[in-house]
């Protein structure tokens, strides 16, 4: 075993997908780099946790749970996700799934995203007003394409620098200026200019797919974001094993390359020692020449006792914007539901007790995953959105009992809810209900106030604004869904695939 008290190139601080991509392409550089995660397994955000019962022989049958997210996208030519599996060198096991969501309205009636363009077109003007739908999509697809264009040929984008501005003076930038009208034009202006904004059931579609990308509401998300948001389910795939899958195996191939990756190993403060840092965790101590945080900026900004003007000045971030935090249910079903073909479902609900929201996003496993569940059962991760997250926490804390009674209140309305979308989901046989609130993912992900999916982008607060991986103290870079370009596994993959680059250019 690696003496781990020799200096690292670089220490990596938390084992999402942001500090995974991070130790895996900088490994590939032959840096000698150590990730730390706080937590038994990596993956944050997008892991997973197992519960297990015998069998009549006494054999363990293990059911495992993705704990947030379940979706992977950008697996495009080009795409985050697909640039990093080529750092790998292969591509872990996945299959497509298509329609990559189905949503069920408050009425039950279906809509299916089908990944083809025209197919999904002709099912919109199937359910909605048709008028102005095929030209507002190929509205949403185009922008789409050339947004993905440009953040992916661009790791100086949004620029920050002059030598960002430099380094963005290429064709393919200038070409894209007038991409720039759409961080300031919102999806609900884009949606009156293509007359799609009369019929209220297709408004309330819009604004409960934003809810899952952007988190926010048409009239405040910016069209760039929104359409690269609305566009995603037509880029839908399910990593076999889970969300867990990738990240298992993105640590072997961090270990495959010579990396070191220990968990269990919660950073505790990080202070500098000469040109070096030290990464002070809840076992041994790390020295790194560099380090890179993949924890909210505000929990970083605490590790380093908030020093340094860019530490202090994210941390404000922390007192002036809204994150959502998320309130989850897992299930193990007995496999008789009707899941249409598809594993993801959004069901839409009159607003949930305690938290308003007004749709549940539900993710199954499927049928033939044995990683996830024994034959004949799935597993299904349930999830929604919870505004003022920080108030769940102190619930808990001043208030258990009262705690306990909403937590319950808001699980069992879920579990209403899919009984009307799911079917067969009523009669099912159920294992092991669980329910997680803003409370559990803050003792779990390390997260603040369990705020997580990142910073939601408004049109006060565009890309331009969102802070980048780089800070003012010497060799401390920061990773994850707090810094640009932002929310979900894919922005997060790709802002890490831009700071190495970034490292790269400079070291
Ligand atoms: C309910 C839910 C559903 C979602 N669904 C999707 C989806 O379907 N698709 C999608 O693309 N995105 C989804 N997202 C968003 C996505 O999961 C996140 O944006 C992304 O995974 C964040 O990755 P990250 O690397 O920034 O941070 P995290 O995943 O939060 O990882 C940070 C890691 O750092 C560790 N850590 C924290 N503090 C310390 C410390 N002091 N020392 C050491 N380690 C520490 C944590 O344990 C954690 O492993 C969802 C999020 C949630 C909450």
């Amino acid at each position: 075993m690696k003496n781990l008290q020799t200096a690292f190139d670089t220490v990596i601080v938390g084992g999402g997908f942001g500090g995974l991509t991070a130790a895996l392409l900088l490994a590939n550089r032959g840096e000698d780099i150590c990730l730390l995660e706080g937590h038994t397994v990596t993956g944050g955000s997008a892991s997973c946790f197992d519960r297990f019962e015998r069998d009549s022989s006494g054999n363990y049958l293990r059911y495992r749970f993705d704990v947030g997210a379940t979706t992977l996208s950008g697996l495009h030519e080009g795409g985050p996700l697909r640039r990093l599996f080529n750092e790998g060198g292969a591509t872990p096991p996945m299959r497509s799934v298509d329609p990559g969501m189905i949503v069920t309205f408050a009425d039950e009636r279906r809509i299916y995203r089908w990944s083809d363009t025209d197919k999904w077109i002709a099912e919109c003007e199937r359910v909605f007003a048709p008028e102005g739908q095929r030209p507002f999509w190929e509205h949403i697809f185009r922008i789409n394409q050339r947004g993905w264009n440009l953040s992916e040929k661009n790791p100086s984008f949004p620029p920050k620098s002059l030598g960002d501005l430099l380094r963005m003076a290429r064709p393919i930038n200038l070409r894209n200026l007038d991409l720039l009208q759409y961080l300031y034009r919102s999806v609900a202006e884009e949606m009156e200019r293509y007359g799609v904004n009369c019929d209220s059931r297709f408004h309330d579609f819009l604004k409960e797919q934003l809810m899952i990308t952007s988190q926010n509401v048409p009239s405040d998300t910016p069209f760039l974001v929104g359409a690269m948001g609305l566009a995603y389910p037509s880029d839908t795939w399910y990593p076999e094993g889970g969300m867990y899958g990738v990240a298992r195996w993105l640590e072997h191939e961090i270990e495959g390359r010579g990396g070191v990756v220990r968990t269990k190993r919660r950073g505790k403060q990080i202070r500098r020692d000469g040109s070096e840092w030290i990464i002070e965790t809840s076992r041994e101590n790390y020295r790194a020449k560099r380090v890179i945080s993949n924890l909210t900026t505000w929990d970083m900004a605490e590790l380093l006792n908030n020093r340094g003007d860019t530490i202090r000045q994210l941390n404000q971030l922390d007192e002036t914007v809204e994150l959502w935090g998320a309130f989850t249910l897992y299930v193990a079903v007995q496999d008789t539901l009707e899941d249409g073909g598809s594993l993801y479902h959004q069901i839409h609900s009159s607003p949930l007790p305690h938290i308003g929201t007004q749709s549940i996003f539900v993710s199954l496993s499927p049928s033939d995953d044995r990683e996830r569940a024994p034959e004949g059962w799935r597993t299904i991760t349930v999830s929604t959105h919870v505004p003022k997250p920080e108030e769940w926490e102190r619930l808990a804390a001043d208030d258990p009992e009262e705690y306990e009674r909403r937590k319950v209140e808001v699980g069992e309305a879920m579990l209403e809810v899919m009984g009307g979308g799911l079917p067969g989901f009523r009669e099912s046989e159920k294992k092991f209900l669980l329910y997680g609130t803003p409370r559990s993912f803050a003792f779990y992900t390390g997260r603040r106030h369990g705020r997580v999916g990142g910073v939601p982008h408004t049109l006060r607060r565009s890309l331009f604004t969102t802070p980048k991986y780089r800070t003012r103290l010497p060799n401390v870079y920061l990773v994850g869904d707090t810094l640009y370009p932002g929310q979900g596994v894919p922005a997060v993959v790709l802002g890490a695939l831009n700071l190495v680059d970034e490292i790269g250019n400079t070291s």
